[in-house]
């Protein structure tokens, strides 16, 4: 049997805890309390988990993935739907975990996502369920994502412009996106709409994009661009700021800070009124994750398509959990693998240090 130690994520440096077939005894840092939930040494407590369904995609977002695709993961290296709902079930019982967004990559690209849902609702400790997509195929299976017990969905869109669709995402499926949107709208009650400017290709249709989405009813919110793109061409100085959308949209609208208290949100939120009338048009959110980073306030833990937690978007280790679960592990030693992995989590992610580098692994390939 294979003895891990267990000072930090990944302390095996690699993708792997344990070899497979081996099952760990775990033996924990000298350092870390004996709490129930996903604790770290500065006192942030993780509830809500992203689980990446996969690592394939059927867009090419420029900031997320190269024009040729990543190679993929073999389709026995992914967690599937049992194994998914053995973790997310550790996740809420054992780990106070409250809310999970599933994303990828593409999920919609799962053919068992309507029963990893279902799986998930049917837990005993139910979390909220969400799930963030680009919507190409949301339009046939919308009905049957909320019926399963989905409660929530975020669309990435970042123009409504077909051929700048088609510069960004490298495919031309607009019209494809917008279908999974008006079927979404339907049957959920609140979409949001996730949008990514670019500088020189989308940034002009930020204030057309909240004017749709404010018409539905849908809440938007900009994320700024991180340095989580294949192609390693994220550049600070380029990217659009929060403040430069928050100035741009200020020309149209006028925009109110939000008084609800973000509760480890990361949108800044704003109510968006008329600019003459003053009438109220609805709400718009603002991620400002590089130049105002709320690091000091995550809530979150992630989990990759391959079963790893990972404690930050920019953590350069991961703590396999299906090695383990595959190998035998009791749920009480996967809860305390994942645990540990988040008692090492960094207090920062550190993007305005000199020594920052890029994660080796794209946002698709994460789980965004
Ligand atoms: N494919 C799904 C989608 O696009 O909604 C889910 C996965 S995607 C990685 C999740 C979110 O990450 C999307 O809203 C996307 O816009 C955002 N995203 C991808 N790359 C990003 C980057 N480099 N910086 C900021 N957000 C990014
Ligand atoms: Fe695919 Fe989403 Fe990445 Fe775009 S942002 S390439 S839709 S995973």
């Amino acid at each position: 049997m294979a003895l891990v130690e267990l000072g930090m994520p990944g302390i095996t440096g690699g993708r792997r805890a344990v070899p497979d077939g081996a099952m760990p005894d775990v033996v924990l840092p000298a350092d870390r309390p004996r709490t129930p939930g996903l604790v770290d040494r500065f006192g942030r407590v993780a509830t809500d988990l992203r689980v990446s369904l996969t690592d394939r995609c059927n867009l090419r977002c420029t900031y997320c993935m190269p024009a040729e695709g990543l190679p993929t993961l073999p389709r026995d290296a992914v967690m599937s739907r049992a194994e998914i709902a053995r973790l997310v079930g550790v996740a809420t019982r054992d780990l106070g975990v409250r809310q999970v967004r599933f994303t990828g990559g593409e999920p919609l690209l799962r053919g068992d996502l309507v029963e990893i849902v279902r799986d998930c609702a049917a837990l005993p400790h139910r979390p909220e369920l969400s799930l963030t997509t680009n919507a190409v195929g949301l339009e046939s299976r919308a009905g049957a994502l909320r019926d399963a017990g989905l409660d929530r969905l975020n669309i990435s869109l970042d123009t409504l412009d077909p051929d700048t669709f088609a510069t960004l995402a490298r495919r031309p499926f607009l019209e494809r996106t917008l279908a999974g949107i008006d079927a979404a709208a339907q049957v959920f009650d609140v979409v949001k709409v996730n949008a990514v400017l670019v500088r020189g290709v989308n940034l002009d249709h930020a204030a057309d994009l909240l004017a749709w989405c404010l018409e539905r009813g849908f809440e938007l919110r900009f994320i700024e661009q991180m340095p989580l793109d294949a192609d390693h061409t994220w550049d600070r100085a380029a990217m659009v700021t929060a403040a430069e959308v928050r100035a741009l949209l200020g020309e149209r609208f006028t925009l109110v800070g939000d008084d609800e208290p973000r509760d480890g949100a990361p949108a800044e939120r704003f109510v968006v009124l008329d600019r003459s009338t003053g009438r109220r048009l609805g709400r718009v959110g603002i991620i400002a994750s590089v130049t105002e980073p709320f690091c000091g306030d995550c809530r979150r833990t992630r989990l990759t398509a391959e079963g790893g937690v990972r404690d930050c978007l920019f953590a350069h280790t991961e703590t396999d959990l299906l090695g383990p679960l595959r190998a035998g592990a009791s749920d009480e030693t996967l809860a305390d693998l994942w645990r540990t992995a988040m008692w090492g989590k960094k207090a920062g992610h550190g993007m305005a240090d000199t020594g920052f580098t890029q994660p080796e692994r794209t946002m698709s390939a994460i789980g965004g």
